[in-house]
């Protein structure tokens, strides 16, 4: 237990999970499930004003459908104040933090001074020393160090030093006694036994204010690694400029969650020059050295052909989960089972995602394919009636519906009509699906079934046999 890796995700749920936040939730997860340590989920939403339940469940989706499952919480930072105040009582009682009661007037004031004669704007420590008690309207300040230096031992980034002058006596509960936010995180980390931090490094100027608090509550300082922000194309931080920036907008736009998972993790953390990972070679493999100190280009193209290489990969039965709702949208109630995976395995091939699946099942599904009007009328022409009836009446007769056997009733009919084997697929082509583009000929025809082949065949005779004759 004592050298158990324990990490953490700790979203303010004040929007949806974007895609730098899924990798870091992502990044944390990995790194927990590789060692076989432990994940802390943490909802950080004492600001009451911006979190909502909307965002809660919005993060609950999204680590769902990413398939990040954690094993301890979710904690509710709201839920625990009665923790933090007992932390900020002893820190208080051990000498570490002081009451101040300057006015945020006064505190302006000091800050301008500050600047004024070249330094950082800074609280001037006016109540550091005078050992005030509890009043109306104070708050809770930590008595930082004045000298020395604070460092960040960053797994990722390496060694970074800040000089404790830099930082003033910040605030770490405010007049109505709730923890700020630096405060709440490390009593959390603290009591939720985290020894792993990796997060954005937008926090690492949180982090020498974080590590001061752990030194002064006497608890070991975990190990810290910060992640490059995930840029857009045009190396600015990426925004909705760039594409959606909520994952499950991704689920949405037909995108497979294993696919989602590797993207994000790439963005920020190499295997040699491996591009395709499964779940499993992820966890197997990922570890904080191979995270880049560069920042990750976010690269939409990059993410559609991995994502048609997961649905490549995928077993037929393990993505009708993922396409039954995409065509359930285009009111195809398929049901799991033979029929929908011998579709599915027709257009793994030819799918990027599971809208382009959906759109390619349809005719399978279909009571009848509506035919494309050029199509038709390009293809569904007398001269086909009879190889179109031959055909059908060869299929009829078949004991085993195979490749095999189709091919044999092709060729003779081929054989019988003088034409050419595309002369004749690719009428049979519209006549099965209604379009000139579907998975290759035999195996749709075996995954559509003899029966609907066979009715379907007869029927485009018909529609042939009803066209006005031509003048
Ligand atoms: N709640 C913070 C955020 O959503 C994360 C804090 C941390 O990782 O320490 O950015």
């Amino acid at each position: 237990m004592e050298n158990t890796i324990i990490t953490r995700f700790p979203p303010s749920p004040t929007g949806y999970l974007h895609l730098g936040g899924a990798r870091t939730a992502i990044f944390n997860w990995l790194y927990a499930r590789h060692t076989n340590g432990r994940f802390v989920l943490r909802i950080e939403d004492t600001d009451m004003q911006r979190s909502t339940q909307e965002s809660v469940d919005a993060i609950f989706d999204a680590m769902d459908w990413l398939g990040i499952d954690w094993d301890e919480g979710p904690y509710f930072q709201s839920k625990r104040f009665d923790i933090y105040k007992e932390h900020i009582d002893r820190l208080i009682s051990s000498g570490n933090a002081y009451y101040c009661t300057c006015t945020p007037e006064q505190v302006d004031r000091m800050r301008e001074e500050a600047k004024k004669s070249g330094g950082k704007p800074k609280y001037d420590g006016s109540c550091r020393e005078k050992n005030l008690q509890w009043q109306e309207g104070a708050v809770v300040r930590f008595k930082a160090p004045l000298t020395g230096s604070t460092l960040i031992e960053d797994k990722i980034r390496g060694n970074i030093a800040f000089a404790n002058t830099e930082l003033d006596d910040f605030i770490i509960a405010r007049s109505d006694g709730s923890p700020m936010y630096n405060l709440a995180v490390v009593i959390d980390d603290i009591t939720m036994n985290i020894n792993t931090i990796i997060r954005g490094d937008d926090h690492i100027s949180n982090t020498p204010k974080q590590i001061l608090l752990y030194q002064a509550l006497g608890a070991k300082v975990p190990d810290f690694g910060h992640v490059p922000m995930v840029l857009g194309h045009d190396k600015s931080r990426l925004s909705k400029r760039h594409g959606a920036m909520s994952v499950t907008a991704y689920r949405d736009m037909g995108y497979h969650p294993d696919a989602m998972v590797n993207f994000l993790v790439r963005l920020g953390w190499s295997h040699g020059d491996q591009e395709f990972f499964t779940r499993d070679e992820l966890i197997e493999k990922f570890n904080l050295e191979h995270i880049g100190r560069s920042a990750g280009v976010f690269n939409p193209e990059k993410l559609l052909a991995i994502n048609a290489e997961h649905i490549r990969a995928a077993s037929s039965e393990a993505l009708a989960d993922h396409l039954m709702p995409f065509l359930k949208e285009k009111g195809i109630d398929a049901e799991a089972g033979d029929y929908l995976y011998g579709v599915i395995e027709t257009l793994k091939p030819r799918s990027k995602t599971f809208i382009e699946m959906a759109d390619g099942a349809e005719f399978y599904f279909q009571e009848k394919p509506v035919y494309d009007e050029k199509a038709s009328a390009k293809f569904l022409k007398p001269a086909l009636l009879v190889p179109m009836k031959q055909l059908a009446d060869g299929m009829a007769g078949l004991a085993e519906f195979d490749e095999k056997s189709l091919e044999n009733i092709f060729k003779q009919v081929m054989e019988d009509a003088g034409l050419g084997f595309g002369k004749v697929a690719q009428p049979v082509r519209v006549a099965l699906t209604g379009k000139t583009v579907s998975p290759g000929i035999f195996e749709m025809i075996l995954a559509l079934g003899k029966e609907k082949v066979i009715s379907r065949l007869y029927d485009a005779v018909q529609f042939i046999e009803k066209m006005p004759a031509a003048e």
